[in-house]
């Protein structure tokens, strides 16, 4: 397998599907296949998940401040010149010296670059990434399987750490990063309460198939007191709800990087020490633990594959809540 990686020696051009502008769809384009710049490893991209955050930089929610741009930010490759296999996530470099760098906080660097938004990312057959921000990742597995632990996974990751040793969290969205936790937190002997829009009956089925507690609707009340929430969904309104089935001195996490307007709320669901904070970006740490752990627990993912050129019927998939847990372009 290495040295069959090894022989490949990369053409001249890549096939890829571009991002130019808001609100249009990706376009397929041929382009140079990218030159590694020191740091860099030159990537054979073998599978790329696809995320909520890609929706959001079509719509222009969250900008792509140069485009035109390869999105695809849980990206599964080879690396070209040794066939080693690797991992590029969203965080794809911080400049390791502003206050939050030194802080250990480098998920919020301020001079931060993101996978498929400031740099080119996964969706085309090669990429260029920075081999400090890289995973090392099993080379057994199916590609697609390792994708979404990539982001939907890890960010899923660095939201459950926010909810402490919490023993009963409820999941608001139970997609491609909700799918994923659930595995970990059943793993772990806690308990999921997973909420979904009214009526989606294959997401609580599939809930109930990863473990756990209790599966039903976002205006349902859980049937007892949650300890943390975590809201996977881009969805505003559903803070005040999520407020609502927490004990005193719980937590809702938002894991999103976009999200509705919340709408105004009465103080007393937030009296008694309840907490609402957001989750931003990852952490190289973070992506090391989780993927060991996810290892450990035996994390499988349930994905849909497309192959590249198809990668906007998997955003509008995605858009649409067309599949059950994660779609991934095989490349
Ligand atoms: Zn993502
Ligand atoms: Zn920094």
């Amino acid at each position: 397998m290495r040295n069959d990686w090894k022989m490949s020696k990369p053409p001249a051009t890549m096939r890829a599907m571009v991002f130019e502008q808001v609100g249009a769809p990706l376009r397929p384009v041929e382009l140079p296949v990218p030159s590694p710049a020191p740091n860099e490893l030159l990537l054979r991209v073998e599978a790329c998940g696809v995320c909520r955050t890609d929706l959001h930089l079509l719509d222009g929610e969250v900008a792509i401040a140069q485009p035109p741009r390869v999105l695809g930010h849980q990206v599964v490759a080879r690396n070209v010149a040794d066939g080693r296999r690797v991992g590029v996530p969203w965080l794809g470099w911080t400049d390791g010296d502003c206050s939050q760098c030194r802080a250990g906080r480098e998920n919020l660097c301020e001079h931060a670059r993101f996978t498929g938004c400031d740099i080119d990312g996964g969706f085309a057959e090669y990429t260029v990434a920075d081999e400090r921000f890289c995973f090392e990742l099993a080379s057994d597995e199916p590609p697609e399987q390792i994708a979404p632990l990539l982001c939907a996974g890890l960010i899923g990751y660095r939201s459950l750490r926010m909810c402490g040793d919490a023993q009963r969290i409820g999941f608001y969205g139970f997609g491609a990063s909700a799918h994923i936790l659930a595995q970990l937190v059943a793993w772990q002997g806690r308990e999921v309460y997973a909420f979904t829009r009214s009526g989606d009956e294959p997401a609580q089925a599939l809930a109930r198939e990863l473990g756990a507690a209790w599966a039903g609707s976002s205006d349902e009340a859980p049937p007892q007191a949650l300890d943390a929430a975590i809201i996977f969904a881009a969805v505003g309104p559903l803070v005040p709800v999520a407020l609502r089935a927490l004990r005193p001195g719980g937590t809702v996490v938002c894991a999103g990087i976009h999200m509705s307007d919340i709408p105004a709320f009465p103080y007393e669901i937030l009296w008694g020490e309840r907490t609402i904070r957001s989750v931003a970006n990852l952490t190289r740490a973070d992506g090391i633990e989780f993927l060991e752990l996810a290892a450990q627990a035996g994390v499988r993912s349930h994905v849909t594959t497309y192959v590249l050129e198809d990668a906007n019927q998997a955003l509008g998939d995605l858009r649409a809540g067309a599949f059950r847990g994660a779609a991934v372009l095989v490349i």
